[in-house]
C-alpha cells in the first residue's frame, strides 16, 4: 500500500519511470548466462555452449555450437549417425533462432552433418526461412558443406534391419492410414526407463541477456519417406522472443505441431507463468487432444525466461534435461510429467 502510495505521489511528480527503475532494480538479478537442453546429450552439448557463454559469446553461437556436438556424435538418435527412415535413408530436420525474430530451418535433408549450421545460413544468407529436401541439400552445398556418404552408422544399420523383420506384418500396406504408424514412430520406453528419442533442442541467454534457441533431429526412427516433424518448424520445435523467453520441444512431432507447442510455451510466459507451469499447461493441451492416446506417445517441452529461470514439463516419467549457468554447475533435471 505504502509503495502504491508513494508509486502514484511520484506518478503525479512525473517521476513514475524513475520509482518504477527503484523497484525493479530491487528485485532479484537475471540468472545469466545459462543454456538449457534436451536429453541426457544435452550435458554434452550444454559445456560447448557454455564455452561461448561464459566468454561473453552470443547466445547464437552458443546454441549453433552446442547442438553440433550432438550432431557430430555417430551413437546418437541426431545427425547422421541416427535411424533411417522406412526406406533405409536419414533425413534430417533443424531450426534456429535469434533474439531479433530472425529465423531458420531445413528440413528433410539428406546426406549433411551439420543441418543447425545450415539453418544458420538459410537465417542468414538467404530472404527465406526454411529450405527442404534436394534444395536445402544443394544450398548446403553452395555454401561449402560437404556431401557426405549415403551410409548407416553400424547401430543405425542394425536397427533398420531388424524394424525390416518387423516391416513384414501386413500394416506396413498403406501404413499412412493405418494405426500402427503411430506405434512404429512413437518413441519407445528403453529398458532402464528412459525414452528412445532423436532429438537435441538448446534455448540459452547470452551474459548480454539475449535468448536464441536450436533444434536438431533426425525424425522419428523408420518415419514415412518425406515426413516432417515439429524440430524445423518455427513455433513448433522452437520459439523465442527475446523479451519474454525461449522454449523448445521434443517427441512426437505431429503433437507438437497440433498445438504450436513452443509458440504455445512462449505465449504463457508472456502471460505470466513460469517457464516450468507454461511447459506443464501445453502438455496438459496435447493430453486433452489426445484423450485415451496420450499415454501412448511422449512429448516434452523445455523453456527459460527473461529472468534466467528454467522448467521443463513432459507426457510420462522419463524425459529429462541438462541445465548450465556456471563452471560448475551442468546438471539434470527429471522432467516432471503428468500421466
Ligand atoms: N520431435 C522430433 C520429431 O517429431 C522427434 C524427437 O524429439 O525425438 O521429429
Amino acid at each position: 500500500m505504502l509503495h502504491r502510495r508513494r508509486f502514484l505521489q511520484l506518478g503525479s511528480l512525473g517521476l513514475s519511470s524513475f520509482s518504477f527503475k527503484g523497484f525493479a532494480a530491487s528485485s532479484p538479478a537475471a540468472r545469466k548466462p545459462i543454456v538449457i537442453s534436451t536429453w541426457k546429450d544435452g550435458i554434452n552439448a550444454n559445456k560447448l555452449a557454455w564455452e561461448i557463454l561464459r566468454k561473453g559469446g552470443t547466445a547464437l553461437d552458443a546454441v549453433e555450437k552446442g547442438v553440433m556436438n550432438t550432431e557430430d556424435s555417430l551413437n546418437c538418435c541426431v545427425g547422421l549417425g541416427a535411424n533411417p527412415d522406412r526406406d533405409g535413408r536419414v533425413t534430417l530436420d533443424a531450426s534456429i533462432m535469434d533474439a531479433n525474430g530472425n529465423c531458420g530451418s531445413v528440413a528433410f535433408l539428406e546426406r549433411i552433418k551439420h543441418p543447425i549450421s545450415v539453418a544458420r545460413r538459410v537465417m542468414e544468407k538467404t530472404p527465406h526461412v526454411m529450405l527442404v529436401g534436394e534444395g536445402a541439400q544443394r544450398f548446403a552445398v553452395q555454401q561449402g558443406f560437404r556431401l557426405e556418404p549415403a551410409k548407416l552408422s553400424r547401430d543405425a544399420e542394425k536397427s533398420y534391419r531388424n524394424w525390416l523383420k518387423k516391416s513384414e506384418y501386413k500394416p506396413v500396406v498403406n501404413i499412412e492410414n493405418s494405426k500402427s504408424t503411430a506405434m512404429l514412430a512413437a518413441p519407445t520406453r528403453l529398458e532402464n526407463g528412459s525414452w528412445n528419442h532423436d532429438t537435441i533442442g538448446m534455448v540459452a541467454m547470452d551474459a548480454a541477456g539475449n535468448l536464441s534457441g536450436s533444434c536438431t533431429t533426425s525424425g522419428m526412427a523408420f518415419k514415412m519417406r518425406g515426413r516432417v516433424g515439429d524440430s524445423p518448424i518455427i513455433g513448433a520445435g522452437l520459439f523465442v522472443d527475446n523479451e519474454i523467453g525461449a522454449a523448445t520441444a521434443t517427441g512426437q512431432g505431429e503433437d507438437v505441431i497440433r498445438i504450436c507447442g513452443s509458440h504455445l510455451v512462449v505465449e504463457l510466459m508472456r502471460q505470466g507463468l513460469s517457464p516450468e507451469n507454461a511447459c506443464k499447461t501445453a502438455v496438459e493441451r496435447i493430453i486433452k487432444i489426445k484423450g485415451s492416446k496420450a499415454k501412448d506417445i511422449q512429448v516434452g517441452f523445455i523453456a527459460i525466461n527473461k529472468q534466467g529461470e528454467y522448467g521443463g514439463y513432459c507426457i510420462q516419467q522419463g524425459f529429462d534435461f541438462a541445465v548450465c549457468y556456471a563452471d560448475d554447475k551442468n546438471f539434470m533435471v527429471e522432467g516432471k510429467y503428468l500421466l
